[in-house]
């Protein structure tokens, strides 16, 4: 069976999605769960096809694809779950019982003490609930603005199993990074997570958080920029919490089974990752600016908007994208509505009140005009800014 990529026309008409009255979106906004995440190339398309025709035994499947996967990204151990979010909730699994198989049915059955995990308070965001759906209570440590390492060596008790560190460009100047978190939790021996899920580009930090900064996990999204399953994610890191990691889950009738990662997403995500690794990164970014330029040029032109280029997108990745604000008019709220409601539909991100972004990463070669000139339509025709 050979599948056909998506055709990239700016049309929303598109196959089966329209047999559902289901409008396809061209999306400027980056990779958001609630527009699909990203779309896989054809090479991970087809190594879920060729997955979707065969039965295999599936814990001989995980291991051979986890050993793969940690030699491909440089790390100990490797895992596929079925998104990062899944991901932490196995990795705070794995830290609360490690490898004990006693311990790791205790926890099923709800007979296990409570764990803690801390959270920098600065770094409390949409995900960190995941830590609740592992059983584990959360522990905030430091304020909104700072924290110092006191502030974590002061939450450890000894119910403690992990501190989680949420990695990213965009967090708090006064979080305490990575390494300084590391060294305070290897004195009271607490592993560290890092949710680092959206943190590709740049692809080293495939191995940065662990291998070379020495935390015990990372927890990346297969359906961000690796273009994986949109249902994939990916821990690396420390043999032992990976094994746990993978014993709490599917096909274990354990607490973890209810995060099903099915042979389709394991063999998507390893071709996913192969193709990560081989991408040539600097003609990417050049590509990026590229197209940054060419919507910059018109948009600029517009009566009351400027248009400027910004290095990090809103994840903190070094993805660089065009923010557009304007004098008067629609607030972004709006406009984003009308865009999104268009023919074809355009989804851009909010910025603030009279400010929009377009991100080039998630945009394909024949959407880059249609873009700008939609956008400018509704500036020159629509309720748009006026002078
Ligand atoms: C996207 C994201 C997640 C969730 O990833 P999924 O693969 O969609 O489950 C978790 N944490 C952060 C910081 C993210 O950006």
């Amino acid at each position: 069976m050979t599948f056909r990529p998506t055709p990239q026309v700016p049309s929303s008409d598109v196959s089966s999605y329209h047999s559902l009255g289901v409008r396809r979106v061209i999306n400027a906004a980056g990779r958001y769960t609630a527009l699909g995440g990203s779309v896989m190339p054809p090479v991970v398309l087809q190594a879920m096809a060729d997955a979707a025709g065969y039965h295999v035994d599936i814990e001989e499947l995980q291991i051979a694809a986890g050993r793969r996967l940690a030699e491909l990204t440089r790390n100990e151990a490797a895992h596929v779950t079925v998104g990062a979010a899944a991901g932490l909730v196995l990795s705070v699994l794995a830290a609360t019982t490690g490898t004990d198989p006693v311990r790791i049915r205790s926890m099923a059955e709800g007979r296990l003490e409570r764990p803690q995990v801390i959270v920098q308070r600065s770094h409390h965001m949409q995900y960190v609930p995941a830590i609740r759906l592992a059983g584990a209570e959360i522990i905030g440590a430091g304020n909104v603005l700072n924290t110092d390492p006191a502030d974590i060596a002061g939450a450890i008790t000894e119910d403690t199993v992990a501190v989680l560190h949420v990695a990213g460009a965009h967090l708090s100047r006064g979080s305490l990074p990575l390494d300084a978190v590391v060294r305070v939790a290897a004195d009271y021996g607490v592993p560290v997570i890092v949710d680092a899920a959206a943190q590709l580009p740049p692809v080293e930090n495939l191995w940065n958080f662990t291998a070379v900064r020495g935390a015990d996990i990372a927890v990346f999204s297969g359906g961000k920029d690796l273009r994986g399953p949109q249902a994939s994610g990916l821990i690396v890191g420390r043999a032992d919490l990976v094994t746990a990691a993978r014993l709490h889950g599917s096909p274990n009738q354990r607490l973890g089974r209810a995060l099903k990662t099915g042979k389709e997403e394991i063999m998507g995500l390893v071709a996913a990752v192969e193709r990560y690794m081989s991408l040539d990164h600097e003609a990417r970014a050049k590509q990026w600016e590229r197209i940054v330029d060419e919507w910059r040029g018109p948009l600029s032109l517009l009566p009351s908007v400027t248009a400027e280029r910004d290095d990090l997108n809103e994840a903190g990745q070094p993805v660089p994208r065009l923010i557009i604000h304007w004098v008067g008019g629609p607030s972004a709220e709006e406009l984003i509505a009308e865009l999104a409601d268009g023919d074809p539909r355009l989804a851009v991100a909010y910025v603030g009140q009279r400010s929009i972004g377009l991100t080039p990463d998630t945009v394909a070669d024949d959407e880059v005009a249609p873009i700008s000139e939609i956008i400018s339509r509704h500036f020159l025709n629509g309720s748009g800014a006026r002078a």
